[in-house]
C-alpha cells in the first residue's frame, strides 16, 4: 500500500502525514501504529444535516434515531418560545431534554436558530402554494457551462441588490425537499465559518468534484444556484458576509465525495437494511482514501468520528478506510458504487487482486489512487 508523497504540511494527528501524491491526498502512518489504537477523533462536524425526510425522527442533537418515532421535544416547548406564536421550531427535534439543553448552550446566542427558523419561515411559506412543474435541465456540462451559469447568478445578485426585499421574495425559487437538506447544510456551514474563519481553510484543501457531480446530475447547478438566491435574499445580515457565490461552489463542490453519512443500521449489517438520514463533514477526517481492505474503521459517537486501526500499520504505509460499509460487496458492485459515487475507479490491493483472480476477465483499471 505504499506510495510515496511529499508532505503537504496538514497536520492532523501525530500518527500519520497528509502527503501529496500523484493521485491526490493520502495519509502515511508517521510511526508503527499497533492495531487497536485510536489515531483521530475528529472535531466537531464543518457542517451538519438530517434529510428533510428524517427531520423529526432523527435528534438533531445526538444523531438518535427512534426507528421511525417523531422525537418528543422541540423548542417550542420552551417557555421563551412558547409565548411566541409564530415560532415555528426551527426545524430542530430532540429526543430529550437534555439534548435539546446541549443544543442551546452550543448556540448560546440563539443565532443559528435564528437563521434556521427564518429559512424555515421561508420555505414553509413557499410550499403553501403548490410545486411549479419542473422544467428539463439537461445541458451539457462544461466548466465554461458552469461559470457561465454562475455569471448569470452573480448578475442576478447585483440586480437584486437593488430590489426591495418584499418583491425580491416573492421572484425567489421554489426549494423541494433535498434543496431544503442542502440549504440547511450551506447554513450550518457559514455559521461554523461565522463562528471560526479559519474553519474553511482545511475544507477548501479538499478536492472538488464540482465538475463530476453537476456533469452526471446537471440539474444540482440549478438547485445550488436556487438555493444561493434564497439564502442571500433571506439569511440574517450576521452571515452575509460568509455567503459568497465562491462559498457555497466550494462546499456543495466537495461535500459529496467528503461526506461521512449518519446511518442507522436496522437489523443486520447489510446494505439494504439501512437507512440514510444525513450527512457531515468533518475536513480533517476527509483525507483518508478507501480501500476494500481498509486498515482503519470509522464510527460516529454523537457528533465526532473516531478512527481506529483494526491491523498493526508499519511507519510509511497509507491508511484507508472503507468509504460505503461494502466490503462484503462483490468487486463489481463495489467498482460500481465507488465510481458512482466518487468518481473513482478502485484499484485497492484486494480490487487488484480480484481482477486477476480467475472469475474475472477482465482487465484491471490502472493503479491509481484509492
Ligand atoms: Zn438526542
Ligand atoms: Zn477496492
Amino acid at each position: 500500500m505504499s506510495q510515496d508523497g511529499s508532505p503537504t504540511g496538514i497536520e492532523v494527528s501525530k500518527f500519520f502525514e497528509v502527503r501529496q501524491t500523484q493521485y491526490g491526498r493520502a495519509c502515511f502512518a508517521s510511526q508503527d501504529i499497533p492495531k487497536g489504537v485510536e489515531i483521530l477523533i475528529s472535531n466537531s462536524p464543518f457542517a451538519t444535516v438530517i434529510l428533510h425526510e428524517f427531520r423529526k425522527e432523527v435528534c438533531s442533537s445526538c444523531f438518535g434515531y427512534e426507528y421511525g418515532k417523531y422525537c418528543k421535544v422541540k423548542l417550542t416547548d420552551l417557555p421563551e418560545f412558547k409565548s411566541n406564536k409564530k415560532f415555528r421550531g426551527a426545524g430542530l427535534w430532540f429526543c430529550s431534554e437534555k439534548c435539546m439543553e446541549d443544543w442551546l448552550k452550543f448556540d448560546s446566542k440563539g443565532e443559528l436558530t435564528q437563521a434556521f427558523e427564518t429559512f424555515l419561515e421561508f420555505y414553509q411559506t413557499k410550499t403553501k402554494s403548490p410545486a411549479p412543474e419542473t422544467t428539463e435541465f439537461n445541458p451539457k456540462i462544461t466548466t465554461e457551462y458552469i461559470e457561465l451559469y454562475w455569471k448569470d447568478i452573480e448578475d442576478w445578485e447585483s440586480k437584486a441588490s437593488k430590489m426591495k426585499k418584499t418583491k425580491l421574495l416573492g421572484k425567489l425559487p421554489y426549494l423541494d425537499e433535498d434543496e431544503y437538506t442542502g440549504a440547511r447544510l450551506i447554513i450550518h456551514a457559514l455559521y461554523n465559518i461565522y463562528q471560526n474563519h479559519e474553519s474553511l481553510e482545511t475544507f477548501k484543501e479538499l478536492q472538488t468534484n464540482e465538475l463530476q457531480k453537476v456533469g452526471r446530475f446537471p440539474a444540482l447547478l440549478r438547485s445550488q444556484a436556487s438555493i444561493y438566491q434564497v439564502l442571500k435574499t433571506i439569511l440574517p445580515d450576521y452571515l452575509q458576509p460568509f455567503l459568497t457565490i465562491e462559498t457555497i461552489r466550494l462546499i456543495f463542490g466537495r461535500e459529496y465525495g467528503n461526506s461521512f453519512g449518519t446511518w442507522q443500521l436496522v437489523d443486520d449489517k447489510s446494505s439494504e437494511n439501512k437507512e440514510f438520514l444525513g450527512y457531515s463533514l468533518f475536513p480533517e477526517a476527509s483525507f483518508f482514501n478507501h480501500s476494500c481492505s481498509p486498515n482503519l474503521k470509522k464510527y460516529r459517537k454523537v457528533n465526532r468520528m473516531h478512527f481506529q486501526t483494526t491491523a498493526d500499520i508499519a511507519k510509511g504505509e497509507q491508511m484507508c478506510i472503507d468509504y460505503f460499509h461494502m466490503l462484503d460487496e462483490s468487486l463489481m458492485v463495489r467498482q460500481e458504487v465507488l465510481s458512482k459515487n466518487w468518481f473513482f475507479e478502485c484499484a485497492c490491493d484486494r480490487c487488484d487482486e480480484e481482477f486477476r483472480s480467475e472469475s474475472y476477465q477482465v482487465k484491471p483499471p490502472p493503479k491509481q489512487i484509492y
